[in-house]
């Protein structure tokens, strides 16, 4: 047989469940821990005009330089699927009157962003990013509480031993100093460099910190660092985050060379990974403050700060590492002929609190039973007839076997009892 006519486009795919619910309820503990902290979630198109993200994140990053999805409208205007969301979410803000009205301003966002990448394990041309925007802050508090509601999220989806690498690029004063002293520093080193980094050393020094070319590792050794050339104030701020992150508990370490590729960011830029027993880090997510985009890009001078994740390697790590909490386990309900309308008004009543599957089918017990073991029902409910006439059901266990007699109106405690076991493992 022949493969499918049509597939999906290269470097995207579908979720089913339960993959599926993973992302959903990553994005529900994002509303609920987010929003414990007073953000309010924002929604912005995945289309935006491509002169927002060669203004914002930089015309010679290789996300927009190479990666971004850009194309011309039927009215000829060029517009770009979003490769991050911090450009939209600044936009909007803007656009919406928000960064004249009161400060500060907090809020997340979850959805799809587009890089037109090399497609490998956890490299997608659509991926998913949850992140949150903090408007209005100029001091180190805002640091400080972003990294420590990010810390409380990523617990909440089952992580635990995380840290953070810290750094300061300064102000775009500073950053500049900076560029061209590590382009003096480079440039009688970059004989072995190919033609893109030789255009980044030209360009925008700085964006050669994201190159993984072996010539240019090797020639960055040594080199300049970003916090040699900030301004008094810039060197305040950075040490105040560090003394508040020690404070707050939050684990980090100091990265000099750690500029991130994106050219916003201002002073504090920050990565977060998950550290492994044996020294392993798998990469999360980064961030960091941006205090002149929102007037780069039009608004009133407004400080902000933020953190993208990427959700499809946040979640792929959580599994490869066995740290996913586990679905909520499925009840099946399982009745006979004469309880089949009882076992309706049941299912009704429980599906209010549990995930609740049942045979719509009305067959035998044992199809039933079957059906019950395909959804990977943990309980099975089973309403027998002479129980159910003397006002009991049976309660099973899939897992352990175990199986037992309850009165009908104790069933729902039973099982709220039973999932908390299940959940805390
Ligand atoms: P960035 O916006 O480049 O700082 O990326 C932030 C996070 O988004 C990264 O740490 C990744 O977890 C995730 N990410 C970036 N690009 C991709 C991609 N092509 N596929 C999957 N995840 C990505």
């Amino acid at each position: 047989m022949s493969g499918p006519t049509y597939r999906a486009v290269k470097g995207t795919r579908d979720l089913f469940p339960p993959e599926s619910e993973r992302f959903a309820q990553a994005e529900a503990a994002a509303a609920r821990i987010f929003g414990s902290y007073g953000y309010g979630e924002v929604r912005t198109p995945c289309l935006e005009a491509t002169e927002l993200f060669a203004r914002s994140v930089g015309e010679t990053t290789d996300i927009v330089h190479k990666e971004m999805y850009t194309f011309a409208d039927r009215k000829g205007r060029s517009l770009s699927l979003r490769p991050e969301n911090t450009a939209g979410v600044v936009r909007a803000v803007i656009e919406g009157g928000l960064a004249a009205g009161p400060m500060p301003l907090r809020l997340w966002y979850a959805g799809p962003q587009f890089r037109y990448e090399r497609p490998q394990a956890a490299r997608y041309r659509e991926f998913r990013q949850i992140g949150v925007e903090l408007f209005g802050v100029p001091g180190p508090a805002a640091e400080v509480e972003i990294l420590t509601m990010l810390f409380a999220f990523l617990g909440a989806l089952g992580f635990r031993s995380l840290s953070a690498s810290l750094n300061s690029v300064g102000t775009a004063r500073s950053r500049e100093e900076f560029g061209e002293a590590l382009r003096a520093y480079l440039e009688p080193r970059s004989s072995g460099f190919g033609e893109d980094d030789r255009r980044k050393l030209a360009e925008n020094p700085l964006r050669l910190f994201d190159s993984k070319d072996a010539a240019v590792r090797a020639a960055l050794e040594g080199s300049p660092r970003t916090l040699d050339f900030l301004d008094a104030e810039s060197r305040r701020h950075h040490d105040e985050v560090r003394r508040l992150l020690g404070q707050a508990r939050i684990p980090f370490r100091d990265e000099p060379s750690l500029v991130r590729g994106l050219d916003y960011y201002t002073r504090t830029a920050f990565e977060f990974y998950r550290t492994g027993a044996e020294g392993q880090q798998d990469a999360l997510g980064g961030g960091g403050r941006y205090d002149g985009l929102i007037e780069a890009l039009g608004g009133p001078a407004t400080p902000g700060v933020g953190f993208a994740i990427g959700l499809d390697r946040t979640l792929l790590v959580l599994e490869q590492r066995g740290l996913a909490a586990e679905a909520p386990a499925v009840v099946f309900v399982a009745s006979f002929e004469g309880t089949r309308a009882a076992a309706g008004a049941l299912v009704r009543e429980l599906r209010r609190e549990f995930a609740v599957e049942t045979d719509v089918e009305s067959r035998g017990f044992g199809a039933q039973m079957k059906a019950a073991g395909r959804a990977n029902a943990r309980f099975v409910v089973i309403l027998g007839e002479d129980e159910w006439t003397r006002g009991e059901v049976a309660l099973k266990d899939s897992q352990t076997g175990a199986q037992e007699t309850l009165r009908r109106e104790s069933l729902a405690a039973a099982l709220r009892e039973r999932m908390r076991a299940v959940a805390a493992r």
